[in-house]
């Protein structure tokens, strides 16, 4: 198995602590070269805030990424 994005070699004992699959494409990419992506969710008691493992090519564009900023100031609250 190799990382999709730079071609290091990924072994199959070392996943989920040095590569991980895109959540959406499934990919296989290594810890240099994942993104990580917040979404929203509804828990039992209140929304919460899940990171999702992504490959470069499903990382949000940055209209996104101001969204997730609000999220997190939602989370940790604005001065
Ligand atoms: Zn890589
Ligand atoms: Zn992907």
């Amino acid at each position: 198995m190799k990382c999709s994005k730079c071609g290091r070699e990924l072994k199959e004992k070392d996943f989920e602590v040095m590569w991980r699959r895109c959540s959406f494409c499934k990919i296989p990419i290594c810890d240099e070269c994942t993104h990580y992506m917040a979404v929203k969710r509804r828990g039992l008691y209140k929304e919460y805030v899940e990171t999702l493992p992504v490959c470069e090519k499903c990382t949000p564009k940055k209209k996104v990424d101001e969204k997730l900023l609000d999220i997190v100031d939602e989370i940790l609250g604005k001065d």
